[in-house]
């Protein structure tokens, strides 16, 4: 999307000359600048809201300016602003994880990952990949390091055993440390797991624009709203007899993790995504993924077919499924 740089400062310009701004302005601001990957303005009107003392009602508008200060490596603005936050959530913390797994900042990093009072998969996969890009570049890792990744990543593999990332980012860890013993035995293991080398995504086009998400992905603009969508749609899902399959997940994580690690694949995302924009159409929720539906999401779409009462077609890399009213197309056989 092409945002136009110069109406993002003339706004920002207008603030300085009206004063205080309400939350609906500022957050619609936030969102430009996101968008425009603007992070000069974003820094001037998070100066103007530091003149007017204003406090935000929830913590969107800073995780939003913290994402942006992350995703151009300004580490001092990042930091000044996590520091005084007066909600960090999970997103923040991610937020910080992200600007040194990219700044190369391996001790930050690991300082910052102990610190988080919860972790999610991101957290997971933003440390291990952090840490698997700083071996490639310097060959430098502590053995420290390499525990850190380790750790990480067998998070992972409980949290989501068919994700490829992980077993290729320890790989890489490994082997930028010669130690191709592991790395075999890497490899035997995603062997075992049955493991394709590809990352699971899913993808949908609205007017004639491609939104791609992977699982637990909270990079999409809208990705608050889209979760918020996406849990309402499970809790009304689970009121007609749908049951998460946790079962899927393997046994050493904790009940609470195994349910979020499902609830998000990337097809789950992407319906989200479709039935928030697209909310009163009678045209198809049309869905592709790269690979194979698993069982959950298949009996996810179901039930979602039914409660909203549109039809979903979802074509992953075997078939077509064309989920009606609380049935598929492919009978379940798939
Ligand atoms: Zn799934
Ligand atoms: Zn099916």
């Amino acid at each position: 999307m092409k945002v136009d740089k110069l109406k993002l400062r003339q706004a920002v310009d207008s603030l300085y000359s009206i004063g205080p701004a309400t939350q609906e302005s500022y957050t619609r601001l936030v969102i430009e600048c996101f968008r425009a990957n603007d992070a000069d303005q974003a820094k001037r009107l998070q100066s103007h809201m530091d003149a007017y003392s204003y406090r935000p009602a929830d913590s969107f508008i800073h995780n939003r300016l913290l994402h942006l200060y992350a995703k151009s490596g300004q580490i001092p603005s990042a930091r000044q602003l996590f520091d005084k936050m007066p909600h960090r959530d999970i997103f923040s913390w991610n937020a910080m994880l992200s600007l040194y797994a990219k700044s190369g900042c391996v001790d930050d990093l690991q300082g910052t990952f102990d610190r988080m009072p919860s972790r999610d998969s991101v957290s997971y996969n933003t440390v291990i990949s952090g840490l698997a890009g700083r071996g490639c570049a310097s060959k430098a890792l502590s053995k420290r390091n390499i525990k850190y990744g380790e750790m990480a990543a067998r998070k992972l593999f409980a949290l989501d055993p068919l994700n490829a990332g992980p077993y290729i980012l320890l790989s890489n860890m490994y082997a930028s440390d010669g130690r191709w013993k592991d790395v075999a035995a890497l490899r035997s293991l995603m062997k075992t797991n049955n493991v394709k080398k590809f990352a699971a995504y899913s993808w949908v086009d609205i007017n004639n624009e491609v939104h791609k998400f992977v699982a637990n992905d909270r990079i999409h603009v809208d990705s608050i709203a889209i979760y918020k969508e996406l849990d309402d749609l499970i809790k009304k899902v689970q009121e007609v007899g749908y049951k998460p399959s946790t079962n899927l997940v393997l046994h050493d994580v904790g009940e609470q993790e195994k349910l979020e690690s499902i609830s998000y694949h990337s097809e789950k995302l992407a319906l989200a995504f479709m039935l928030m924009k697209r909310p009163h159409e009678s045209m198809p929720v049309r869905i592709l993924k790269n690979l194979r539906v698993c069982g959950d999401c298949h009996a996810f779409m179901k039930f979602s077919s039914k409660v909203t009462g549109r039809t979903i077609v979802l074509r992953d890399s075997n078939r077509f499924h064309h989920f009606v009213g609380g049935k598929c197309s492919c009978n379940d056989h798939w």
